[in-house]
């Protein structure tokens, strides 16, 4: 037995119990209770679509990110990958990202490979956040990542440039310029040919596709984007 398992016992991503000490990752029951990303997804985002016949979903169709392509591992409509995000984001407990992300690396290692990219991207969260947190959660996720794809985390390219907290307040078209600006790129022009960006959650795409847009405009010629969870249209 490890001794870091009897300091700090692994949890179950799932139900939250503690597991026996060891390689385990996740209780065996539990592997069946994700809900994967599954059936017919976007084209473009790589989120789940209720109508199969259409190949892009409502957000892509309306406003085409400016990533070129995108994969999601599970659904944030359910309820356990909920809470674990929660769990992670707001209880110090990144741990429990230890099996989603072998599990997502693995689903995705070939396709990933397919883009030849160069570096992981996650998307930057504000100053503040991490002050509070100790820890970006999509930088964790990249992490895991990066250790069965083998492409180095850059976690300074991509930055926040301010606190854009008051974003609930706005009106969503305000929202989206304010989001475009809330990003910059912090270092040489084209220093990737294509990179990966990484977050934890996807919903409308709009975060994803402005980090996109700074990377594109820096000159990184392929930009996608990997997300643990996302939503469904
Ligand atoms: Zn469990
Ligand atoms: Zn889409």
């Amino acid at each position: 037995m490890a001794m870091l398992d009897i300091f700090y016992p692994k949890h179950c991503p799932i139900c939250l119990d503690v597991l026996p000490p060891g390689k385990s990752l996740i209780c065996a029951p539990c592997v069946k209770k994700i809900r994967y990303v599954r059936g017919p997804v976007c084209f473009k985002c790589g989120q789940p679509i209720r109508d199969e016949t259409a190949e892009y979903c409502y957000n892509c169709r309306r406003k085409p990110p400016a990533f070129d392509e995108g994969i999601a591992w599970g659904q944030y409509g359910s309820q356990a990958l909920r809470r674990m995000m929660s769990q992670v984001k707001y209880h110090q407990n990144p741990q429990l990202l230890d099996y989603p992300c072998l599990s997502m690396a693995k689903r995705f290692e070939e396709k990933v490979r397919s883009w030849e990219a160069e570096a992981l991207i996650p998307v930057p969260v504000h100053e503040k956040r991490l002050l509070e947190r100790g820890y970006n959660q999509a930088e964790e996720i990249a992490n895991r990542l990066a250790e069965v794809w083998k492409i180095p985390v850059d976690a300074h390219y991509l930055v926040r440039r301010e606190n854009t907290a008051a974003q609930k307040t706005l009106q969503n078209t305000e929202r989206l310029l304010n989001l475009n600006d809330a990003f910059a790129v912090n270092g040489p022009v084209r220093k990737y040919r294509s990179v990966i960006l990484i977050d934890d959650i996807y919903t409308t795409g709009s975060t994803a596709g402005a980090c996109a847009k700074q990377l594109k405009a820096a000159g990184i010629q392929k930009v996608y984007s990997a997300v643990l969870l996302t939503g469904r249209s």
